[in-house]
């Protein structure tokens, strides 16, 4: 891909190591304890700038100034008046997409060409949103009570939102939360990662600029331990939006039991590719590819498990193999650069322990499997896309999320029992299927138990498609009219005329 911007002289610009404060009720503020925490480069390993690291008392405040912006200057929005905000606030995102895909690209590693890229899945999803902000309504119902009775519907914001996000698309996955609460009304206390929280507080700056009122929005910087424990048990929030993995989901519904507050949960997964016999192998080969190697693994929806038909399961896994050989692994802010780094040591040795358990397993690697060193490398965590054959259901790398550049491929003999083998799991984010056969599609599309499936492609996320798990990946859509109904509650209202 070739920039029509220097994202090098960007990215130079955009953090000198400085403090960066977070955003509540409008005040740019430090935590009440003074407490900071460094936010990384992980491909270089450089401090870009240091964060507030919020405690209880921070979130608290935060709770306090979205709940005084709901009941008071917020409520007396009109759907039209949110619809121009919302409008506006995509506006200044198209200005500012360089600034936040370099932003992005610093402080996670996803190549630039992947973060500049995303443009249409973020400011779509503003612009969705303020389109549907002028078409909430409930609906008038004919009930069974003799005389003249009238019931009807409204549809109400829930409240004060919190937002927790995991650090694998920040700029996605703060709008995808946003918009929908400016949408509905709602008031929002986003919580990024501690691992990338700097784009959060540059999306607060244009929300300031687009002239949000204070406490709609708040960027609170914390540890999910902390922060984003206190958000999850808080009395006086209403509903919890979150995306992360699986262990963190559950303890989030746990802490939310306490005021009954309502959670949705977009979790991690173990998503089964499905290569039928008559798959179009040259278009397949790099999707399969790429539905892993793609942020280095380091998606929700990695196509980790690639189920092959013996009949063209050697071809298709070695042309994987020569695929993942010839992907180029770099700084993120390189245009030319496919592969980036994983986010940060910890998550490196996770990897590293998974592609040794492959190998002792008796897994056949048959490309890459190394950690890179070297000048370019020595300052990030980066790990050559992998990938296994020969691997058996029961091994390791089949069952568990690695979050990171590894493939685990399979032969099956028969429908039934690939259909059986990718349902084994207790994941149910994601699935793909590779066939020419339109029927054999729509049967597969059936029997896989997941959130979506994708024929003939995989990855395609959109505004207005809803997305989300089943079983252990979570419960809630995100996107299209579904999404919208979870910020929504439904009063029924009778009067005797
Ligand atoms: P994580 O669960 O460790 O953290 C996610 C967020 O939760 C962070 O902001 C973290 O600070 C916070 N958190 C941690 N403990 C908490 C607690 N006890 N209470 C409240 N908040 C807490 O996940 P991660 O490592 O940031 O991201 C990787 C995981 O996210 C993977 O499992 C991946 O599959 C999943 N994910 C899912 C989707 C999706 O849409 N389904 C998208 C991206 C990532």
């Amino acid at each position: 891909m070739t920039l029509n911007f220097d994202a090098k002289k960007l990215a130079g610009d955009l953090y000198d190591g400085g403090f960066r404060p977070m955003f509540i009720g409008g005040q740019w503020v430090a935590a009440q304890s003074g407490e900071v925490s460094e936010a990384y480069n992980p491909a270089t390993g450089e401090v870009l700038a240091t964060v507030p690291l919020a405690g209880a008392a921070d979130v608290d405040a935060a709770v306090v100034a979205a709940r005084k912006a709901f009941e008071g200057p917020w409520s007396k929005f009109t759907p039209y008046e949110r619809q121009v905000l919302l409008l506006k606030i995509a506006d200044l995102f198209e200005a500012n997409w360089e600034r936040l895909s370099v932003s992005d690209t610093l402080n996670m590693g996803m190549p630039i060409s992947r973060t500049i890229a995303n443009k249409r899945r973020v400011i779509g999803m503003l612009r969705f949103y303020a389109g549907m902000a002028t078409s909430l309504h409930g609906e008038v119902i004919d009930n069974s009570f003799p005389g003249e009775i009238v019931s009807f519907t409204r549809r109400e914001p829930i409240g004060v939102v919190g937002a927790i996000i995991p650090w694998n698309a920040p700029t996605a996955a703060s709008i995808w939360k946003i918009a929908p609460a400016l949408a509905t009304g709602c008031t929002v206390i986003l919580k990024p990662s501690e691992d990338a929280p700097l784009t959060p507080l540059l999306i607060a700056k244009l929300m300031q600029e687009a002239g949000v009122p204070d406490g709609v929005v708040n960027i609170v910087t914390g540890k999910g331990s902390v922060a984003g424990a206190r958000l999850a048990e808080h009395p006086d929030v209403n509903k919890i939006v979150f995306t992360g993995s699986t262990a963190t989901g559950q303890a989030i519904a746990r802490a939310a039991v306490g005021n009954l507050k309502r959670v949705s949960l977009e979790l991690g997964g173990k998503s089964p590719l499905i290569i039928c016999r008559d798959a179009d192998i040259e278009r397949a080969v790099p999707i399969a590819a790429m539905a892993v190697f793609a942020h280095s693994g380091q998606i929700c929806i990695a196509g980790s498990r690639l189920f092959v038909a013996r009949e063209i399961h050697d071809e298709f896994v070695g042309k994987v193999a020569d695929y993942a050989r010839s992907l180029r692994i770099g700084h993120g802010i390189e245009e030319d650069t496919d592969i980036g780094p994983l986010i940060s040591a910890r998550q490196a040795k996770v990897v590293e322990g998974f592609i040794s358990s492959g190998q002792s397993e008796g897994a056949n690697l048959m490309a890459g499997g190394n950690r890179l060193s070297g000048p370019l490398y020595d300052g990030g965590n980066f790990i050559t896309p992998t990938v296994f054959g020969g691997v058996k259901d029961d091994m390791r790398i089949a069952r568990e999320e690695i979050f990171g550049p590894v493939i685990s491929a399979m032969p099956f003999d028969t429908i039934d029992e690939v259909v059986e083998r990718a349902n084994a799991t207790p994941y149910g984010l994601a699935a793909g299927i590779f066939t020419q056969n339109l029927g054999l599609a729509h049967k597969l599309v059936r029997r896989i138990k997941a959130g979506s499936v994708w024929v003939n492609m995989y990855h395609a996320i959109d505004p207005a498609v809803p997305f989300g798990g089943m079983k252990m990946s979570g419960y809630g859509r995100e996107g299209g009219t579904e999404h919208l109904h979870e910020y929504l509650e439904t009063k029924a209202v009778w009067i005797q005329t």
